[in-house]
């Protein structure tokens, strides 16, 4: 609800002073400004102070009375605004608005996230794009379902584009469908990780699987998607028919679709990577990857084993241990893992009622997450040369980092002196993907779990084994990743010139412009393609959104000026490619000492962003048309 909206019916008192026991400090001192101008509440004693760490900071480090004047004037202000007083600032814009989220976070803000800020607070115009006249005789094929299929699919339907959708499942939500295992969610907090224009209440401050899936399945729901998607069709490959500047699709089963365009909404993280270890198929219990989890597992009194230490075996071990007789976790490399208060909190009814209620609350909040998940800690990774201390951390802020994480590592092992030596990893923090403790370190703790730190080396047909230890298993979960590096898995496209996209890439060193557009490829368009996830921070979601204004863009001014194709200049993808190498190289992903699912076998980072999301934006907001080789209509 933006301030210049008009409430149906004046806020009931009574509702909103329970309600305002339950807010965030800051997200309200900002708000309580905008609604009377009065500019007291951005100096102290009401400004809030910084948050430590990355929690909510709900009380903005003020004292219980001074929160309880800004809650009391909060009251009387919202009250007057929906009796029809008008909000006093209703938009800021500049340095206006740059200084409230300064007063909002504590802490100095650049003035380059402003446009980014006003647009996610509304004071900025939305893009607008309408129904562009002979649109609908234009077709797009979106590949995937998921959270940047369905985002495209919306936008290009907009311009009155006919779209299709080609799912492989059976539902919508791609990795929020796949991915069920037990403890899976987020680890970005829910009201970031959403699309900007789809709010939801939700549930829990990080969001699990079945709310992320049924959020995905409502958004389908509400924009009308599923007519558009033909579940169970998976697409084998594609070849760009030059003549008829069109591509040609084919599925799995044969069947084949001709469109004028190709969004490939496939994802990164896809196709589970499920290890070659000798001997396994003569184990005699059940083995499955974390991503294929089993609907008919049941893990009460069993023997499990967990291979892997990332993202996905932290979410899994905590919530099976209980269940299980025995745990072994087979870890090959440690992890760093950060606290968070906020891992387990449940938003109250009447945080949820205030996001409905006072006006820009709910914008403010996901914009102080914005600036905190963002791209602050962007900086941090970037390897100071003059450092001399490479195997603990690559710059100062590094090492603050490290040192945090480790005090927090040894409070938590305090009593397991064997646990500690095998958890304090052996490289910079942020080397690796940070994770959230979920209960992870309280888990290995645990009277029935073992931490092996060893590669599994083989199984045998009543276990697993290592170079030091046989254990026996009932269930062995292979918690072992992604093809993180094979962009577009098994689909083979075929380029213009008729070389795959395979043969112009090499296995595992896909690049695109921008992360979109590939050379050779017309009128072929990745959502969160190689180098555009994020390693530092943020939301997937807000890439995904960048990117799919960028192809409506490039589509619209297609359709205004009678271009049939487009695809990108080899120099101008050339010469980003070596942008995005030189700014890796002096990041953190390229440091010797550790491996990481963001770089391929070679050593190039092929995954993330170097950028941070703010310069991202800038880079990706207008298609200059210049940097393409253009075809029009004869
Ligand atoms: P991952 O981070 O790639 O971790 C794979 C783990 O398996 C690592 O510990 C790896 O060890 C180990 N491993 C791989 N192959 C092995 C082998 N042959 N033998 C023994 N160990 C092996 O995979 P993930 O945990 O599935 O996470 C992947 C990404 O998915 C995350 O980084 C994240 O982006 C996303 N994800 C997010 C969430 C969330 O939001 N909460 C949850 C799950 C996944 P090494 O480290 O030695 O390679």
């Amino acid at each position: 609800m933006t301030l210049l909206d008009t409430p149906a019916a004046p806020v009931d008192a009574d509702r909103l002073a329970a309600a305002l026991e339950h807010a965030n400090i800051p997200t309200l001192v900002v708000v309580l400004h905008q609604l009377t101008g009065d500019r007291r509440w951005l100096a102290a004693p009401y400004r809030p102070q910084r948050g430590r760490g990355m929690d909510d900071n709900a009380s903005g480090g003020l004292p219980d009375d001074v929160q309880g004047q800004i809650r009391a004037a909060a009251l009387e202000a919202v009250l007057a605004w929906s009796h029809g007083r008008p909000a006093a600032v209703p938009a800021p814009r500049g340095d206006a608005l740059v200084e409230l989220l300064e007063v909002a976070q504590g802490e100095p803000v650049p003035p380059e996230f402003e446009p980014m800020l006003a647009e996610l607070l509304g004071f900025a115009p939305a893009p607008e794009h309408g129904q562009v006249a002979g649109a609908a005789g234009f077709s797009a094929l979106v590949v995937g379902a998921g959270v940047s299929g369905m985002l495209a699919a919306l936008r290009l339907r907009a311009l009155g584009v006919t779209v299709t959708v080609l799912e492989k499942n059976d539902d919508v939500g791609g990795t929020w469908l796949e991915n069920r295992y037990p403890g899976a969610g987020v680890d970005t907090p829910s009201h970031l990780y959403s699309y900007s224009f789809f709010d939801h209440d939700w549930a829990t401050y990080f969001g699990r699987q079945p709310e992320v899936e049924q959020y995905l399945r409502d958004f389908a729901d509400a924009n009308d998607l599923r007519g558009l998607v033909r579940f169970g069709t998976e697409v084998a490959s594609s070849g760009w028919d030059d003549a008829a500047q069109e591509w040609v699709v084919t599925t799995t089963t044969g069947e084949t679709f001709r469109a004028n365009a190709v969004v490939s909404a496939v994802g990164q993280l896809n196709r589970p990577r499920v290890p070659v270890i000798e001997g396994m198929e003569s184990f005699s219990g059940r083995v499955f990857h974390s991503a294929l989890w089993p609907d008919d597992v049941d893990l009460a009194g069993r023997r499990v084993v967990a291979i892997g230490t990332g993202a996905s075996a932290m979410q899994i071990v905590p919530a099976v241990v209980d269940d299980v007789a025995h745990l072994t976790v087979f870890q090959r490399s440690p992890q760093w893992v950060a606290p968070n208060s906020d891992i387990f909190r449940r938003f109250p009814d009447e945080a949820h009622w205030l996001m409905r209620t006072v006006p820009l609350y709910r914008d403010w909040y996901r914009a102080r997450l914005a600036w905190t998940f963002n791209d602050k800690v962007h900086r941090s990774l970037q390897r100071d040369p003059a450092w001399t201390e490479p195997a603990r951390s690559v710059n100062a802020e590094n090492d603050a980092h490290r040192r945090v994480f480790t005090r927090y590592l040894e409070a938590e092992l305090a009593d397991r002196p064997d646990l500690l030596a095998k958890c304090l990893p052996g490289y910079p923090p942020f080397g690796k993907r940070m994770l959230l403790d979920n209960g992870w370190f309280a888990a290995l703790r645990r009277e029935h779990v073992d931490l092996v730190a060893e590669e599994v080396l083989r199984f045998t047909p009543s276990g697993v084994e290592s170079a030091g230890a046989h254990v026996d298993a009932d269930v062995v979960i292979l918690c072992t990743g992604f093809q993180a590096h094979e962009f577009l898995g098994p689909w083979q496209v075929r380029g213009r010139s008729g070389r795959t996209v395979r043969e112009q890439w090499g296995p595992d060193d896909a690049t695109a412009y921008l992360g979109v557009t590939v050379p050779d490829l017309p009128n072929f368009f990745m959502l969160i393609g190689p180098n555009t996830a994020l390693g530092h921070g943020g939301s997937m979601i807000t890439i995904a959104e960048f990117q799919a204004e960028y192809v409506v863009r490039l589509v619209e001014r297609m359709l205004g000026e009678g271009i049939t194709s487009v695809e990108p200049r080899a120099e101008v993808a050339r010469e980003y490619t070596e942008r995005v190498d030189a700014a890796h190289g002096a990041m953190i992903w390229t440091h010797p000492g550790m491996t990481n699912w963001y770089r391929n076998p070679a050593g190039r980072v092929v995954s993330t962003l170097p950028w941070r999301i703010v310069d991202y934006r800038e880079m990706i907001r207008e298609p200059d048309l210049g940097d393409f080789l253009v075809r029009r209509a004869d």
